[in-house]
């Protein structure tokens, strides 16, 4: 193994150690954390690196891109839809995703139930939220958060599994505890066809600020992976 590829054990190795701090200072013993791999620019040999270590849950943010890669992927790795995804995509990840975390519009989530369908599947999904109303930023804001969880919540091939927002770099502990409370709002509202179980925040620069407000899944791409070295689309 070179170099390179013993610094993402490493890096896992250091990702571990605080997720398991942050959770043993915060969280209660039960609770549990998914540490997503972000894959985006990064070789798949690399990334099966990190499978094979156990991080087997993988965040996609280009179709394009994962299309390429997708085949050489570790088989035991899980992968998810994380980037914003245009509707006319959707046909391309529908049988190789297990969940779309990015869904921002009615009209994205109604071409998700139609190609689920036709698949014969049902698709998990969360609903993205602009949490720190970002003009440049995908997801919903907040005022429009109840009325898509309940029009999607009708759609019988899609199900809605939870919640995911992206804070804004160096925003506030408040922003992360403004999205754990209507995360366990949500909850609370028992809605038909919802189960909110996945709270998906948290990326490199923050992820143990994500723990102590809630997050139950964390997205890691340059802490494991180390810098991306080509700009981000
Ligand atoms: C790139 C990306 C991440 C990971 O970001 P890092 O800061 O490199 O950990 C997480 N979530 C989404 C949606 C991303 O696009």
């Amino acid at each position: 193994m070179n170099d390179e590829f013993r610094q993402v054990l490493e890096n896992i190795k250091e990702i571990c150690y605080n997720v398991e701090n942050a959770k043993a200072k915060y969280r209660s013993s039960s609770d549990d954390v998914r540490i997503m791999a972000v894959t985006k620019t990064v070789p798949p040999e690399k990334v099966n690196v990190a499978v094979a270590q156990g991080i087997t849950l993988l965040g996609e943010n280009r179709v394009q891109e994962f299309l390429s890669k997708k085949d050489a992927y570790d088989k035991a790795a899980e992968v998810q839809f994380i980037g914003r995804l245009q509707t006319n995509k959707v046909k391309y990840i529908i049988n190789d995703v297990s969940l779309i975390q990015s869904v921002d519009s009615f009209k994205l989530a109604k071409e998700i139930d139609r190609l689920a369908a036709k698949n014969g599947r049902v698709m998990n999904v969360l609903i993205e939220i602009n949490i720190g109303d970002e003009a440049s930023k995908s997801g919903i804001s907040t005022g429009e958060l109840d009325e898509l969880i309940c029009q999607t919540a009708e759609l019988e091939n899609v199900a809605v599994k939870g919640l995911m927002a992206i804070p804004p770099i160096g925003c506030g502990e408040d922003v992360f505890e403004r999205m754990n409370m209507l995360f366990q709002e949500l909850k609370e509202k028992n809605i038909k066809g919802v189960s909110m179980d996945i709270l998906s925040m948290g990326m490199s620069g923050d992820y143990e600020m994500a723990i102590k407000h809630g997050s139950n899944l964390v997205r890691i791409g340059t802490k494991m992976f180390g810098a991306r070295n080509y700009l981000e689309g």
